[in-house]
């Protein structure tokens, strides 16, 4: 504090008496220190937090400003102005220091006295002494100097004022006319003082600032307050400008407010990225869920107001992981900023679109009436969606999952969402690409969905599921030529479940890793055990299906390996089944993978053949062995002459290509003849055999060793 003292007396004080000749030097010098000033304060208030830091801090910036003003007065040429102002705003820190010293000295005494009274005391009275000896010298030695100072100073003084980063301005109060300008306003606007001078601020200001030009304007107003305003430069733009006023309205030489002007632009641009980026989606330039969610919040305001109710859509894409997977994040990333870009081109311009994350989106939907307008722009979405995206020479197809969610007053808008979620998850459940609107009793189906997959998770551990096999016919030669191995759940409380009941839900959560493996495992063991005990027949050979989750994980080859040392299994009699879109791909690590599979002497087929949008073309590229056709090809193909001709087509493509040919799902006689005459040569369905358990499997063997003609006969 005694620093402090010192500073304010011997430099500030001691300089700028008598207090009617202030001089900009002398205010220069005192401004210099200033920094010092706040600094010490800054010190002072970590020892001794309050009240007293705080009243004199405001004095410290009092002088400053008073300062700055009279500098800025007397640059502009009017050296005859008397700032009184300064000099008051001076003594008034001289005194408020002198009373935090006396306080503090009283607080020292206090001490002192109870430690050792005389000792203390007469030293704290020398340096007192030497203390006011040392600031009558600086004193001395400051007033032989100050002529020569004082024309330095000016120069300095000129050069601050225009170098400062403050522009400063008088305006007259009421019209905000420019009486007078620093020079620096050619940095700021790129014009010249003579240029504006004269002219209202407003003049000069954004049409949409002119209240805030006002206020600036304004005596009672403008010292109270910061202002922001837009003033244009003369190359045409804007700059956004801060300014604070000080009323010197009384002062005769001024007769004006002096405004301290400041250019924010680039700080205005920089915040304004930030708070683009604080709510938008980098990737998509969408908005993001914290814009989003505002702008619901608004729009169930107003419908509380009994304002039209909004709607909410909540958009996710469809196999948007296997894109992201199988064909790099480059490709993932075109297609979201292509679904960002048709979204927004389907809407209004005052809906709302946003991601939200991943390749989920939500659409805002002002005014839309009823479930079925929002149904209706979801049907536009879908549209707009479904168009083949072109990238890299490749043709990507995808679509979407959307939900509804009406948002009238009562809902709040984490719960709009949630049901925009819950409609979706039900849309996706009941297939691809489809729409669903919102019901109370969504919510319970999908916490069922939920318990499910937790259950799910110790399934294999709990010995539930089991293995059922479906004979695959040899349709030439009438006989079991193999085994396709589908999952059961015997769930505790649920039943019997099949696979579409879980399987999803499996790959959804990666629990198919480790049940596709359980499911292999078992499957190997049981139909070698078969084998082994059928004298005579050729063995059969078991297919497994196998998803995309556990083909894309690297240790899977090595797993099948294992799997087939441990069960005995030898490896040409299994066949991994593999989903068509999974070779949509053609990178090179699925590629990679299916030949190491390969490598191990098993067989690939691929499954549901004809559902998915492969292409024919890369048939050829893989190392598949077997086609699956699709039981939806085969279930009227005895009734429609062209559905006949396409499987005959398919059976024709396989033969060229080298690939043996499944028929699923065949149920009746006439089908079977019918794929008889184009020489397919497999065929699975109720018609020979429902799936069936192990055991059931083996009686069936012994039973019926003629299958496939003991069918044709009925
Ligand atoms: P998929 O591989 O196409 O299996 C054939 C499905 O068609 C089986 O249904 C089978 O019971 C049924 N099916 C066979 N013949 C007929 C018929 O004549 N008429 C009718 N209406 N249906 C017939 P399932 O067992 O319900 O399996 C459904 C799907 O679940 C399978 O389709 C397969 O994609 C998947 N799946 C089954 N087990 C597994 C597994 O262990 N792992 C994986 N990843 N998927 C599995
Ligand atoms: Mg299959
Ligand atoms: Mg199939």
């Amino acid at each position: 504090l005694s620093a402090f003292r010192e500073h304010a007396r011997a430099d500030m004080l001691a300089s700028t008496t008598p207090p009617s000749r202030v001089s900009p030097p002398q205010i220069a010098q005192g401004l210099r220190i200033y920094g010092e000033l706040l600094r010490t304060l800054r010190a002072l208030r970590a020892i001794e937090p309050g009240a007293q830091a705080d009243r004199l801090e405001r004095h410290v910036a009092g002088v400053y400003a008073a300062g700055m003003r009279t500098i800025a007065l007397r640059a502009g040429g009017n050296v005859r102005v008397r700032d009184d102002g300064f000099a008051t705003a001076v003594r008034g820190l001289d005194a408020e220091t002198q009373r935090a010293a006396v306080r503090q000295e009283r607080v020292a005494e206090d001490a002192s006295r109870r430690a050792d009274a005389f000792i203390l005391g007469s030293l704290g009275a020398g340096l007192a002494l030497l203390l006011l000896l040392g600031m009558q010298l600086a004193r001395v030695r400051r007033r032989a100097g100050v002529v020569e100072a004082e024309q330095r100073s000016e120069r300095r003084v000129g050069a601050l004022v225009e170098h400062s980063t403050d522009v400063v301005a008088v305006i007259a109060p009421g019209d905000g006319t420019i009486r007078w300008q620093a020079p620096s306003i050619r940095r700021m606007l790129g014009r010249s003082a003579d240029d504006v001078v004269g002219r209202p601020l407003a003049e000069l200001a954004h049409p949409d600032d002119a209240a805030a030009v006002r206020r600036a304007s304004d005596r009672v107003i403008a010292p109270k307050c910061s202002h922001a305003f837009r003033l244009r430069h003369a190359d045409g733009g804007w700059r956004h400008v801060e300014a604070v006023a000080a009323d010197r309205c009384d002062d005769p030489a001024v007769e004006g407010i002096v405004l301290s002007m400041r250019d924010v632009s680039q700080r205005k641009a920089l915040e304004d990225r930030l708070r683009h980026q604080a709510f938008h989606d980098n990737l998509t330039g969408l908005a993001n869920r914290a814009l989003f969610e505002d702008r619901l919040g608004h729009a169930l305001a107003r419908a509380r107001r009994d304002g039209p109710p909004a709607a909410v859509l909540f958009l996710d894409l469809d196999d948007f992981k296997t894109i992201n997977d199988s064909l790099g994040h480059g490709v993932g990333d075109q297609v979201l900023r292509t679904v960002a870009e048709r979204v927004a081109g389907a809407l209004r311009a005052v809906d709302t679109a946003a991601r939200l994350g991943g390749d989920e989106f939500a659409i805002l939907l002002h005014d839309v009436g009823d479930a079925a307008g929002a149904r209706e722009v979801a049907g536009r979405l879908q549209a707009a969606l479904a168009a083949p995206l072109e990238l890299d020479g490749r043709t990507l197809t995808f679509g979407a999952s959307i939900g509804v969610a009406l948002a009238d007053g009562r809902t709040g808008v984490e719960e709009v969402l949630r049901n925009a979620d819950v409609a979706m998850y039900s849309a996706k459940a009941h297939g691809k690409r489809g729409v669903a609107v919102f019901e109370e009793e969504m919510h319970l189906r999908v916490l069922e969905r939920l318990e499910l997959s937790s259950e799910l998770r110790n399934a294999v551990a709990a010995g539930q599921l089991e293995v059922d096999y479906q004979p695959i016919v040899d349709l030439g030669a009438g006989r079991v030529a193999g085994v396709e191995a589908l999952v059961r759940w015997n769930h505790p409380t649920r039943g019997r479940l099949g696979p579409v009941q879980f399987i999803g839900l499996a790959e959804e959560t990666g629990t198919i890793v480790g049940l596709g493996l359980h499911v292999l495992r078992v499957a190997c063991a049981e139909v070698h055990a078969i084998n082994e005990e059928r004298v005579g027949p050729a063995p059969l050979h078991v297919s497994v299906n196998v998803s995309t989750k556990q083909l894309q994980d690297p240790a899977f080859p090595a797993a099948v390996a294992a799997v087939l040392a441990e069960t005995g299994l030898p490896a040409e009699q299994l066949v991994l089944e593999l989903t068509e879109t999974l070779l949509v791909d053609d990178r090179e690590e699925i590629m990679g993978q299916l030949e190491r599979l390969k490598a191990l002497g098993l067989r690939l087929a691929v499954d549901d053949f004809g559902t998915g949008y492969s292409v024919l073309s890369y048939l050829q590229q893989f190392p598949v062995d077997l086609l699956k056709i699709d039981k939806s090809f085969i279930d009227d193909l005895h009734r429609r002459p062209e559905k006949a001709k396409l499987v005959a087509g398919i059976v024709n493509l396989g033969a060229s290509l080298n690939l043996q040919v499944v028929a699923e799902g065949i149920e009746e006689v006439a089908q079977a003849a019918e794929l008889r005459a184009m020489r397919s040569p497999y065929g699975q369905g109720y018609l020979y055999s429902r799936p069936v358990g192990a055991s059931a499997l083996r009686a069936l063997l012994a039973a019926q060793p003629e299958l496939g003609s003991l069918a044709d006969a009925a």
